[in-house]
């Protein structure tokens, strides 16, 4: 005999209130993907579509609850909308997570599956790599959606954005020591690259060529010596980072480095890196650096590299053209910072005024 369960047996009570959660960040619509098969528990969240389609990458990590995924996901896409808006792109923002372990849950028929979820969205949300998930899982979503973007160049993509993100934020660097110094040579200026994965590498790159002293750090020993190797950097231990005598701090790994507790620590002129949400909290730690004397680029500001890049891919791809629009950080830069002195504001503040002028034509 088959055992007919209650509807509501296999839909447990929920204990919070989504829509009171996301109704100061004002995200759009966020969409649960579910399939038991393939293993795929997904989160797409749209934040803002009035520039355009919400465009953003899928993260795939092995987040300790759902909750920390969904609040991951609300943050991610939101910045995206921003960073997209900053950047002069007709993009909204959106951003998806997979959870699970991007080591040893993937598998062609998870990625299908999560494209067809993203196809039944009409091309609302658009996806793109991030951390986790390669233009290889890219293909297969490409096999079930048009709403992919960063794919490999075999496929006529526009393949690893790191390199052109990277070259955004040298742009934003630069501009920032143009500001501090009024000079924009990198020469002889000490630099500290925090995370030397796809971004942080090819940044070093940039600045060894200009004849920086590029110090690194990483939790990767074996990148770490392949890098200092290459390029000639120096290492330095994790412990005591924040206290080392340099002129840029480069956060290029992880968000929120910039708390209360670093930031009393910083001995630089500059921060700037390549390290989505870089401020702990926005309104604290914006007004902290500029009561340190410390110019900070904002960091969605001078990271949209990789976004113009996958955008430029949208109306077939031209490298050349991508890497001129992401020069332009250079001048975005130097008016945001101009324009935050002027108004006496922090420079994230400033950038996102002029963001949200264009996001909800203020
Ligand atoms: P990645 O995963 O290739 O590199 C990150 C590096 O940081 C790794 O080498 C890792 O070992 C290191 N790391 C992790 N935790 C660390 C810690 N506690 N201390 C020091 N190092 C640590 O990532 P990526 O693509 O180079 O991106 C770097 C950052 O830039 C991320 O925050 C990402 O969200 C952001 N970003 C990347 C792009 C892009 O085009 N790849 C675009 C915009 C923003």
């Amino acid at each position: 005999m088959i055992e007919v369960k209650e509807i509501s047996s296999a839909v447990a009570p929920l204990a919070c209130n989504i829509f009171d959660h996301v109704a100061g960040s004002k995200h759009e619509q966020i969409v649960f993907c579910n399939d038991p098969e393939t293993g795929l528990k997904a989160i797409i969240a749209i934040h803002n579509t009035n520039l355009g389609p919400a465009l953003g990458g899928t993260r795939m990590w092995m987040y300790k609850t759902e909750a920390e995924a969904l609040n991951d996901v609300l943050r991610l896409s939101r910045g995206m909308t921003y960073k997209a808006a900053i950047s002069g792109l007709n993009l909204g923002g959106g951003k998806a997570v997979i959870i699970g372990d991007s080591k040893k849950d993937k598998s062609e028929a998870l990625f299908r599956r999560f494209g067809r979820f993203i196809n039944n969205l009409n091309g609302q949300y658009i996806t793109a790599e991030d951390v986790g998930t390669s233009t290889k899982d890219m293909e297969y979503v490409a096999m079930e959606t048009k709403s992919v973007t960063g794919l490999p160049e075999s496929m006529g993509g526009s393949g690893d954005p790191s390199p052109v993100t990277a070259y955004g934020v040298y742009m934003g660097m630069k501009a920032s020591a143009k500001f501090a110094w009024g000079n924009d040579e990198l020469n002889g200026k000490k630099v500290l690259v925090q995370g030397i994965g796809n971004v942080g590498r090819n940044l070093v790159s940039h600045l060894t060529k200009e004849g920086a002293v590029v110090y690194i750090a990483d939790i990767n020993e074996e990148q770490l010596n392949k890098v200092a190797a290459e390029y000639g950097a120096t290492v330095v231990s994790n412990e005591g980072l924040y206290d080392l005598d340099i002129d840029i701090y480069a956060p290029c790994a992880l968000g929120a480095t910039l708390n209360t507790e670093n930031i009393s620590r910083l001995k630089c002129s500059i921060v700037a890196g390549a390290a989505n949400n870089q401020l702990a909290e926005e309104s604290v730690h914006g007004p902290m650096l500029v009561e340190k004397g410390i110019v900070y680029a904002p960091d969605f500001l001078i990271n949209a590299g990789g976004l113009i890049n996958v955008y430029s891919e949208l109306n077939g791809y031209d490298r050349s053209k991508a890497l001129a629009q992401t020069e332009h950080i250079y001048n975005a830069t130097m008016d945001i910072l101009k324009n935050a002195q002027a108004d006496g504001i922090h420079t994230q503040l400033a950038a996102m005024q002029i963001a949200e002028k264009r996001i909800y034509n203020k």
